[in-house]
């Protein structure tokens, strides 16, 4: 395949914005891709080389490759510069520059190129690198480069999407399944789909856990109290709901990797638990997880988040790690010595753990007890705030481990859900509003907020939001969006209000809300006989989550369950 035809594939990725034709074209070009090329493909079309767990990055701002543009086409600077103030997009002013025919390059040869160039350390290298690659494309090959590049590919297509189309690819719509298991265990579409390519669907039924590849994380429902959760579960294991980072420790010999909740490549960050796990585990593969907090050794406290959250940050990490250094709570065993056990029931992983754990410094167990009474699960739910913490988790002890999914084998018992909404609310942002008065002059007032829905993978409205930020949020904000703002509503967005600036969702807050009503103007828990449901006097109180992904946000079932549970509160 060569690059061009992959980039009219993506002219006509563009044109759409059904998502049912997106996964159709998708099909095709997975079709016609050969086994070597279709996880590149994959990665490109999502925007990425690699999947975002390997952390490649390009490294080129646009300034730089506007440098890199000028130097190709002979074109000031200052000139490309003026024309990416109008437009905002590189890759359209490279397809107007480049007048020549380009070499016809294989899709194999501009990926290696293209990888080179993300590789390359030195900036003046890779701009050298970039130049020769635009030398030998055409300005319709370059237009996606340079997106791809920049990091503004947006053709709207997301992991789900690609599992769409590698079902249809497959043939029958119950071999889903086995596709989303192999990416549940593994995050790496393009790995899954050169499998499927390469080996059929009995490759997919055969996919094994690697280590190194994260495994999508399994994730809470919650309730409002101590009875649900022996109504829902019966007999069940009961933890502390350590309030730190989730982590996924992976290792292999003397290599250690750890993963974030998001799935992003985190080890860097955590030289005190790399060295921990190196000194605590002499097992030679293992994949483990854990919340990592600060702890006062001598008082045995936990510190509050807010000095926890401080080691994310590029600089300064060793001395953080001397001053607070991490434990990790280890709650969850998934791999050992090549034996997958995830599949096997939560009492079997938690018995085999506490074996791995035995003799361990900066890996601690998680504290656990189990018990079928609701008075226990109470006191140790009174006990664990009374220490500060959030809350408790409840585990079902007979469920294996649900990569990728959000279920009641684990359910969270979290402070103080009586009274008015006390729980916060992750939303993603969709758009945002010019805003009116005093705010006009920052260029933004206020931003459209929606929740996810994982059946459909769209995002739907559930409130506009206008406070919360400092005037230095909104300013950021601003420019934040500003860089991924769209000509018209994203494909994955589902609204019936317009906003003035529609961007992509990928930016996730934290809002708090008095009250959940009904409401016909949103779209969220909409169908054609009942409104929707919307936040009332909503409030940010986090500015963008970067440890979390829009997918990440809380559902469209979970505002439902918070309306209902309100409502049960009210009637009490
Ligand atoms: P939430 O982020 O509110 O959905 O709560 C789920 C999160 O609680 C998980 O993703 C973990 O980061 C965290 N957590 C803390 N302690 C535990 C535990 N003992 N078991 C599982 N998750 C825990």
């Amino acid at each position: 395949m060569t690059l061009r035809e992959l980039a009219e594939y993506f002219h006509r990725l563009e044109q759409t914005t059904s998502r049912l034709e997106m996964a159709d074209i998708l099909r095709d070009l997975l079709e016609r891709a050969e086994g070597e090329e279709v996880d590149k493909v994959v990665y490109l079309t999502l925007g990425e080389l690699m999947p975002p767990f390997r952390g490649v990055e390009f490294g080129i701002s646009e300034k730089l490759a506007i440098e890199a543009l000028s130097k190709a086409c002979g074109v000031k600077v200052k000139t490309i510069e003026g024309l990416y103030k109008e437009r905002g997009d590189l890759g359209e002013i490279a397809q107007e520059l480049i007048k020549w025919q380009g070499r016809s390059l294989s899709l194999l040869k501009v990926y290696q190129e293209l990888l080179d160039i993300a590789l390359t350390r030195g900036t003046l290298d890779k701009v050298m690198r970039l130049i020769n690659l635009l030398k030998g494309l055409s300005g319709f090959e370059a237009k996606y480069a340079i997106r791809i590049i920049v990091g503004k590919l947006r053709l709207g297509v997301g992991d789900a999407t690609i599992i769409d189309a590698l079902s249809l690819l497959a043939g029958y719509k119950d071999l889903k399944q086995t596709i989303e298991r192999a990416y549940n265990l593994c995050s790496d579409i393009g790995l899954v789909a050169k499998k499927l390519k390469e080996g059929g669907i009995s490759a997919l039924e055969d996919f094994k856990i690697q280590v190194g590849y994260p495994i999508r994380m399994a994730l809470a429902e919650r309730v409002s109290s101590a009875e649900e959760i022996i109504k829902k579960l019966g007999r069940c294991a009961l933890e502390v709901k350590y309030d730190g980072f989730r982590l996924q420790v992976h290792k292999e010999d003397q290599k250690v990797e750890i993963y974030s909740r998001n799935l992003e490549r985190m080890t860097e960050m955590f030289p005190d638990i790399v060295k921990g796990i190196l000194e605590d585990l002499s097992f030679k593969y293992v994949i483990l997880e854990g919340e990592a907090l600060a702890i006062n050794e001598e008082t045995g406290e936990f510190y509050p988040f807010q000095i926890t959250i401080q080691r994310k940050r590029k600089y300064g990490i060793e001395e953080y790690s001397k001053e607070y250094p991490l434990k990790l709570f280890c709650f969850d065993l998934l791999y050992l010595e090549g034996e997958d056990y995830t599949v096997k029931p939560f009492i079997e992983r938690r018995r085999k753990l506490e074996e791995v754990l035995r003799k361990t410094n900066t890996l601690k167990l998680s504290e656990m007890i189990i018990t079928d009474q609701v008075k226990e699960v109470e006191n140790f739910f009174e006990e664990a705030i009374t220490r500060g913490l959030e809350g408790i988790m409840a585990k079902r002890l007979d469920a294996p481990y649900t990569a990728g999914s959000r279920n009641f084998n684990w359910i969270k018992l979290k402070r103080s859900y009586k009274g008015s909404l006390a729980d916060t609310i992750d939303v993603v942002i969709l758009g945002y509003y010019y805003g009116k008065g005093a705010r006009s002059k920052l260029g933004i007032g206020g931003v459209l907020v929606g929740v996810y829905d994982p059946q459909r993978d769209t995002f739907k409205t559930v409130s506009k939001v206008g406070s919360g930020f400092t005037e230095e949020e909104w300013i950021k904000l601003k420019k934040l969006l500003d860089e991924i703002k769209l000509e018209h509503k994203h494909a994955r967005v589902d609204s019936l209000i317009s906003a003035d600036v529609w961007v992509e969702p990928r930016y996730v807050i934290t809002v708090r809300s008095d009250e959940i009503t009904r409401s016909p103007l949103h779209t969220a828990g909409r169908t054609i006989e009942e409104p929707g449901y919307a936040l009332r006097f909503p409030r940010a109180v986090s500015f963008i989550r970067e440890d979390k992904a829009p997918e990440d946000a809380n559902t469209v079932e979970e505002i439902k369950r918070l309306y209902e549970l309100q409502r049960k509160v009210s009637i009490e």
